[in-house]
């Protein structure tokens, strides 16, 4: 079904959290999206008619929780061309980031580098620094061109046969921009440098393909992407995630214990310690299934259709700052209006029950970068916002601006 804005507004009715909140204008769609009531129930249902835990009992509840938690793992891989074992299910984005640092630099030798990009959120840096820190790894930072692009021909240059890890995100959370991941992670790969992608962003806004990427790791968080809190996806190939050692050791992750060795689980067990979220995988599998619902093709022609609207109208503000790039873009768009601090716009906004993000976004270096030392504002779209939704911000906008300009 291709959508418009009729069925945008028709979609919105999936949410109940527009019926909890009338006339809330949500545009923190990167922050966190709204949940479907498929979503919610299946959570609900989950916990009131399967709950057991998982991996450890024989009788029938144990196994059909057992079995849920298992078809989450296969719909995960399904959704981004992944091998259920290559699927280890986290806390969030954060938590997958952290994971691979920690494990990652158990093999990592010595005078080696580690290299990010300057428009990363903190949560694809903070790991890397602190891992560089403990071993005394020099970090590098690819910068971004005034066009608010990855600059591919620093890129080149930074990575080289002295760096052991890239870690990089597939869209910005700040600027929307969409990196060429395939391209990087070829280049990449002919220098022997392992690729970690951020995709917290991509994964709500486009099909992601972990094998047409090449990629060697992939995080996200289910929360950006309709489902709930507290599950997030850390995806390895398989080679790769066998020669890893564990990160966190306990139940679930063991093959046999004594009392002074152990040996580890299979794949992905090996990564998963403790008991999980098993209500929460649950949930992101019907997340998968609403949005394949929709169509994931048609959920990018209508957010590319309600981005270039959101773009123009912004434009007809006098002065407006725009970070965001011409071409390959997410429907995430950060600004200032100048003389006006972002926590101010975005007070105002809040007044009219028009939800937008402002500060530095947990991306500090790019503020920097930016020259928006006092952050900026964002407004991130979902598929089932409308064009009334951006009318509303806009208007508003100007509004501010002309009480401002008063004053
Ligand atoms: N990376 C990016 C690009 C993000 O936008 C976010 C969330 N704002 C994260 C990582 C962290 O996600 P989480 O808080 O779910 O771990």
């Amino acid at each position: 079904m291709k959508l418009n804005n009729n069925t945008a507004k028709a979609l919105k009715a999936d949410f109940p959290i527009f019926r909890h909140n009338l006339g809330l204008v949500y545009l923190d769609n990167a922050a966190t999206s709204q949940k479907p009531s498929s979503v919610i129930n299946a959570v609900k249902e989950f916990s009131e008619r399967d709950n057991a835990n998982v991996g450890r009992g024989v009788y029938s509840l144990a196994a059909r929780a057992m079995k849920k938690y298992e078809q989450a793992r296969k719909a995960v891989a399904n959704f981004i061309g992944a091998l259920p074992e290559e699927i280890i299910f986290t806390k969030n984005t954060t938590e997958s980031l952290n994971l691979l640092a920690y494990t990652l630099s158990q093999t990592i030798e010595k005078g080696k580098e580690i290299a990010v990009t300057e428009m990363e959120h903190h949560s694809n840096i903070v790991p890397w620094q602190q891992l560089a820190k403990r071993n005394r790894f020099k970090l590098k930072f690819v910068k971004i061109t005034k066009d608010f692009t990855l600059d591919m021909n620093d890129l080149k240059v930074k990575l080289n046969d002295k760096t052991a890890v890239f870690a990089f995100t597939y869209a910005s959370n700040v600027l929307g921009t969409i990196n060429p991941v395939a391209e990087i992670v070829k280049f990449a790969k002919s220098k022997n440098v392992i690729t970690v992608i951020d995709a917290a962003q991509a994964i709500q806004h486009l099909s992601v393909n972990v094998k047409e990427i090449g990629c060697d790791f992939l995080a996200f968080s289910s929360h950006k992407m309709l489902g709930p809190n507290g599950i997030g996806v850390l995806y390895g190939r398989k080679e790769l995630l066998e020669k890893l050692e564990p990160f966190g050791f306990g139940g679930g992750m063991i093959e046999t214990v004594s009392p002074d060795s152990a040996t580890w689980a299979k794949i992905p067990e090996k990564f998963e310690a403790g008991t999980q979220n098993i209500a929460g995988a649950v949930g992101l599998t019907e997340a998968i299934n609403h949005i394949k619902k929709i169509g994931p093709n048609e959920i990018a022609d209508w957010e590319e259709k309600l981005k270039d609207y959101v773009l123009k109208r912004l434009n007809e503000i006098s002065n407006i700052k725009i970070y965001h790039p011409e071409q390959n873009s997410a429907p995430i768009i950060s600004f200032n209006l100048p003389g006006i601090h972002p926590h101010d716009v975005a007070s105002m906004l809040d007044q009219k029950k028009i939800a937008v993000r402002a500060g530095h976004m947990c991306a500090m270096p790019l503020m920097e970068v930016l020259n928006a030392k006092g952050g900026v504002c964002r407004a991130s779209l979902s598929f089932y916002n409308t064009f009334e939704d951006i009318d509303a911000l806009v208007d508003s906008l100007k509004e501010i601006q002309q009480k401002f300009n008063k004053i």
